[in-house]
């Protein structure tokens, strides 16, 4: 990293710094919901370059708050269990057995990872899931087919939120900490749901009010049939890539999210690649485009 960055001239180093300034000014109080993608978070180097932005982005004002996910660390710990992770329209199909491991990876290992990479870089993280503070109701998702919705898919203990409580993620933000989110849901009988994180992170920024959600992946963004990045996409050919099955897997919850982020008043909604060192510090601080920008239209 040192090496990189001494090979730059001062003079171009000065000017992306100053760049910084009106979008530290822009985004001074302003909360930023922050996806942090399971697949793009298994790379050391990069876990730890995540964390120094998230904490640089507090100490000059803004309010980060980090949700996570934890996709190829549960299927490690499924596989190790002998059992093979299984996917219905992206989504997660979680018997009770499979519901056990999701909590125990993502409270217990992949959330408290993340808070001590945090805390490591000068922050003070908080580790919570959809539980803590009665933060996150979810119900049974009800899965239709999307090509024949008379057919509906049993998902087992995969939740659709019911509401989202944020009063424990505001007291949190305003005393400085940076809270980091598991997402797991609790549903009427107390019992526990597994629900996508990017649908968590969506929900979340709209009832925050936050002025941007970020979701970063392991894509360079939304893709068109030839594999080239999409850089904007409006409601409409978010459609029309759903219908000609462009969107799939992962993408699916993703972009269905982040559509509903931006229609519900978060201004600016970005899908990008979690893979690039420093993407969050480089989305959020420079004049720099990349990934894909979702319209609310
Ligand atoms: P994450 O952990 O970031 O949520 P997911 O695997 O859930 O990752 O979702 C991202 C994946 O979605 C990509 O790695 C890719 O395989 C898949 N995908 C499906 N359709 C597209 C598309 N049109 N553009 C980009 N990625 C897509
Ligand atoms: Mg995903």
């Amino acid at each position: 990293m040192a090496d990189t960055l001494s090979n730059i001239d001062p003079r171009d180093k000065a000017e992306i710094l100053a760049q910084a300034l009106p979008y530290i000014r822009r985004f001074h109080g302003k909360t930023l919901v922050i996806k942090y993608g399971g697949n793009a978070m298994t790379d050391p180097a990069l876990q730890a370059d995540f964390a120094e932005d998230v904490v640089l982005l507090k100490l000059v004002g803004m309010n980060p708050v980090v949700v996570h996910g934890g996709g190829p660390q549960i299927e490690t710990a499924l596989n190790r269990l002998g059992k093979k992770g299984e996917f219905v329209q992206g989504m997660r199909v979680t018997d009770a057995e499979t519901m056990e491991v999701v909590e125990w990876v993502l409270a217990g290992e992949v959330q408290q990872d993340i808070v001590g990479l945090i805390n490591q870089a000068g922050g003070k993280a908080v580790g919570l899931t959809g539980r803590d503070g009665g933060m996150i109701r979810a119900q049974k998702l009800r899965m239709l087919d999307a090509k024949d919705p008379s057919i509906e898919h049993d998902v087992g203990q995969v939740g659709d939120i019911v509401s989202i409580d944020p009063s424990v993620v505001k007291a949190l933000q305003d005393d400085a900490f940076i809270p980091v989110v598991s997402p797991i849901g609790f549903g009427e009988h107390n019992e526990s749901y597994n629900i996508n994180a990017d649908v968590v992170a969506s929900k979340l920024a709209i009832v925050l009010g936050a002025e941007k959600l970020v979701l970063l992946t392991n894509t360079p963004g939304v893709l068109n049939k030839a594999g080239e990045l999409l850089t904007d996409l409006s409601a409409r050919e978010i459609d029309a890539l759903f219908a000609d099955g462009t969107i799939s897997g992962g993408m699916l919850p993703k972009i269905s999210g982040a559509l509903e982020a931006a229609k519900s008043g978060v201004h600016a909604v970005h899908i990008i690649d979690g893979r690039v060192p420093h993407a969050l510090l480089l989305e959020i601080l420079t004049d720099q485009a990349f990934g894909t920008m979702i319209r609310s239209h």
